[in-house]
């Protein structure tokens, strides 16, 4: 059956009408509109699913849970819908990476392997591209993992979070180890490359139980961790149980002490950090991620998705949508455009393509700070003449002086600025001063 805009005529004849561009009858893999001699810019694509079986305590992402099913086959629609539609301002045509994330993008079952399917036969994807999907627990079972793998996945990131079920409990999700266990056997099964996500500092949480889990992440299988300590986040069940004395408050030097555990633990492991939170194989570290912190574009599609990309292109696309852009201003001239749809699930339903809401232009200089801002979040670090260029030598001299940053040549012989481990545990001073800039010092 031909598709349009990604979806078949059947499922998308409620969106269809909506799309000038996709009215126009465009094959989502046809390519741009107008041929362009130019190579397309890399642009990755991030897919938020906006479900869960239930909402954790600490949880601020939008998701909504209990959705009746149906809703699946829509939102699968709507997103390929989507997706096909900003593919006709050649934004999708060299995209080096896919993320599904959510949300709990498994628990839709058939309609995810669907809309895996979809999104191959709308984006133009690099060879070798990372296509990850996010998933947890309870939903992941050894089919589904094969049918997402047939469909395309090659990676998978699983919300594991701890190997305590009462670690589980205080953090008010929806899984047990038991399950856990289960599906980490699904995901080794299919010999596809997994990542698990981790917290420390929870309430409760004791060293051995911390030290536990990290033995048995590194046991897993999994060749990416990602490890965060708990946050207590604005208007979540876990603030009212702190506010209201039924939960302690996360005691950050724990955490501290946790993260650094962890360090040990996984880079013994044979996964040494290259993030301040994360920690890889040599040659798994995520590939999508490295997009968000290094500056790459990215394109979010579905509701409260976050997009960044070259203002040009942005531009491009607000002109084609008869969205208003600002006036040319000469003292601030737009670099990139980082911008979210922050509308409700049934909102994005009944209109896919709102305008992006808020948006934030970024000028050249701003972009340079946040790319050495974010650049210091990797062990890596950043060139010494890319901090010179964004005018924050100062500042990291100022940083070198407090033991938090230090100079060192890499294996190319190029300077480079990196966080020390010191810096590390005072990141928000690091990455705050230099957000701050020369005048903030
Ligand atoms: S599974 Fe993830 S997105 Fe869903 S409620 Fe829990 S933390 Fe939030």
């Amino acid at each position: 059956m031909p598709t349009f805009g990604g979806i078949s005529p059947a499922a998308s004849s409620g969106l269809a009408a909506l799309a000038p561009h996709a009215a126009a009858g465009v094959s989502n893999s046809a390519g741009p509109v107008e041929d362009s001699q130019e190579a397309p810019t890399p642009v990755s694509l991030y897919v938020h699913v906006p479900f869960c079986v239930s909402k954790c305590a600490y949880c601020d992402f939008y998701s909504e849970a209990a959705v009746d099913p149906a809703r699946y086959a829509q939102f699968v629609d709507a997103v390929l819908f989507e997706a096909g539609h900003w593919s006709h301002y050649d934004l999708l045509d060299d995209v080096p990476t896919i993320y599904i994330g959510g949300g709990t993008p498994t628990i839709m079952g058939d309609e995810l392997v669907r809309l895996v399917e979809g999104l191959m036969q709308t984006v133009r994807l690099r060879p070798g591209a990372e296509v990850t999907v996010e998933t947890n627990p309870e939903t992941t079972d050894i089919q589904m993992v094969a049918r997402l793998v047939e469909a395309g996945v090659n990676r998978f990131s699983i919300g594991v979070q701890s190997f305590d079920d009462s670690v589980l409990r205080t953090l008010g999700r929806c899984h047990d180890v038991a399950q856990t266990q289960r599906a980490l056997q699904a995901l080794r099964e299919s010999d596809i490359p997994f990542s698990i996500d981790l917290i420390c500092g929870v309430p409760g949480q004791t060293f051995p139980s911390w030290e536990a889990t990290l033995e048995q992440a590194v046991a897993s299988g999994a060749r990416h961790a990602s490890v965060y300590p708990l946050a207590v986040e604005p208007g979540t069940p876990l603030e009212a149980a702190v506010l209201e004395g039924r939960t302690p408050a996360p005691d950050p030097d724990v955490a501290a002490d946790m993260m650094l555990a962890a360090e040990v633990a996984l880079t013994v492991g044979g996964m040494p950090r290259y993030e301040v939170a994360n920690y890889a194989q040599p040659g798994h570290e995520a590939r999508h991620n490295l997009v968000y912190w290094t500056g790459g574009a990215y394109l979010g599609v579905g509701p409260h998705a976050a997009s960044m990309l070259p203002y040009p292109l942005y531009e491009a696309v607000a002109a084609g949508e008869g969205w208003e852009v600002a006036a040319p201003d000469a003292a601030h001239v737009p670099a990139r455009a980082r911008f979210t749809r922050e509308v409700t699930l049934a909102e994005y339903l009944r209109y896919p393509l709102r305008r992006p809401e808020p948006l934030e232009l970024l000028t050249a200089p701003d972009a340079a700070r946040e790319d050495v801002m974010l650049g210091l979040r990797l062990t890596a670090g950043v060139l010494a003449s890319q901090v010179d260029a964004a005018g924050l030598g100062g500042v990291l001299q100022d940083l070198a002086e407090q033991g938090l940053v230090e100079l060192g040549a890499d294996d190319s012989g190029d300077l480079r600025w990196a966080t020390t481990q010191a810096g590390w545990l005072l990141g928000n001073q690091v990455f705050g001063a230099v957000w701050a800039g020369p005048e903030g010092s």
